[in-house]
């Protein structure tokens, strides 16, 4: 059996069982979200003891080096003993600047943080309410615009995109914890061509990833594609037409599964971009969104000729279910 220290108790885990799901069964509260290795937001700190190498993929090397790793896929063999802590030095205190709607099921959140925060456009931050709810959302906004954008989609009963748009209100306290994420533009070959693609609220990184390639001065064509199921689940299109028609080499195709129009592309989003870039040979390309569109276009783009190494994405996974504490059950 592993144990686990934490504020100076220890905590037995089960077979198999990670260091999150120990804590959170025996009522340790750690702000968690996929529980599958992606969103970062059980990040905790070793302070002693073996750390299994699959806990920290993904993470930044400065991360590594201090002990970082994620507790959701944290299993220690059998007979570790690892004293953790919590992942507040990562945190920063933020303030809600705004909430809009974008569209009926998107919500425009804006916050500002007293001490700078440093991340490129397209990445991803945890954002965590006072109680430690914690969920991650992508960031639309760029750094020298001085305050982190995300785009919320509402999710019928959704602990943190319900609070958002129903009790937060402007001037409310949060803190977030990033960013992470490869999904961001990095300045050099601009000749290269750019294809973006994403579902929903996808479209978040890839706003900021497309105007910072543009502001930094890519040359090379810039394609977006962003699909919805219907008409209603696309936004910002208008922002987005202004910039195509500022920016000869940048093409906005936004796409429906029904309801297509002279504007809108009708059918499916891989189709579509199958079409405008039927063979996308030393391409870089981003995707991000549903997480089943991402996998399985990054699979049809690398099939079709482009070099894993120039593609990134980031996967919407959503939140597993709670762990309830023993005897809650
Ligand atoms: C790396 C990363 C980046 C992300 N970026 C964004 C972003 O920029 N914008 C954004 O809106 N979201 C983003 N997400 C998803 C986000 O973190 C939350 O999962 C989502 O907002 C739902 O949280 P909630 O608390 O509102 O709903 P929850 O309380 O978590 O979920 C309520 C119910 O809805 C289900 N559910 C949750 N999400 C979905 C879904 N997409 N489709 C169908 N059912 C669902 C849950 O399984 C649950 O049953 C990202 C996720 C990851 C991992």
């Amino acid at each position: 059996m592993a144990r686990v220290k934490h504020e100076s108790r220890w905590y037995p885990l089960e077979s198999e069982e990670s260091v999150l799901d120990g804590l959170l069964r025996q009522g340790v509260a750690v702000p968690n979200a996929c529980r599958a290795g992606a969103c970062q937001s059980c990040l905790m700190r070793a302070l002693s003891g073996e750390i299994p190498e699959a806990a920290r993929v993904g993470l930044k090397d400065t991360l590594r080096t201090q002990g970082y790793f994620l507790a959701c896929v944290c299993k220690p063999v059998a007979g570790t003993e690892l004293e953790v802590a919590g992942a507040d030095a990562l945190r920063v205190p933020a303030r809600i600047d705004s909430l809009t709607l974008l569209s009926a099921s998107v919500l425009r959140v804006r916050l500002s943080t007293d001490a700078p925060f440093d991340y490129r456009a397209g990445q991803y931050v945890s954002l965590l309410r006072a109680d430690g709810l914690a969920r991650s959302y992508s960031l639309a906004s760029l750094p020298r615009e001085g305050l982190l954008e995300l785009h919320v989609r509402l999710i019928p009963g959704g602990a943190m995109s319900g609070w958002l748009a129903r009790e937060a209100r402007v001037g409310d306290t949060v803190a977030v914890q990033g960013p992470a994420g490869s999904c961001f533009y990095v300045p050099g070959h601009p000749e290269q061509p750019l294809l973006l693609a994403g579902t929903g609220t996808g479209l978040a990184p890839l706003h900021g990833i497309v105007r910072d390639a543009l502001e930094s001065g890519h040359t090379g064509p810039i394609w977006l594609f962003h699909g919805a199921r219907t008409p209603e689940g696309l936004y910002l299109m208008d922002a987005l037409r202004e910039l195509a028609a500022r920016h000869s080499g940048f093409h906005y195709r936004p796409c429906v599964l029904t309801g297509g129009s002279r504007d809108v592309a009708e059918g499916a989003l891989d189709v579509l971009i199958r079409a405008e870039c039927p063979r996308p040979v030393g391409f870089r390309a981003w995707l991000c969104g549903d997480s089943g569109m991402v996998l399985s276009l990054r699979k049809k783009l690398f099939l079709s000729g482009l070099s894993l190494k120039d593609l990134h994405a980031d996967a919407f996974l959503p939140s597993a279910p709670r762990v309830e504490p023993v005897g809650a059950r």
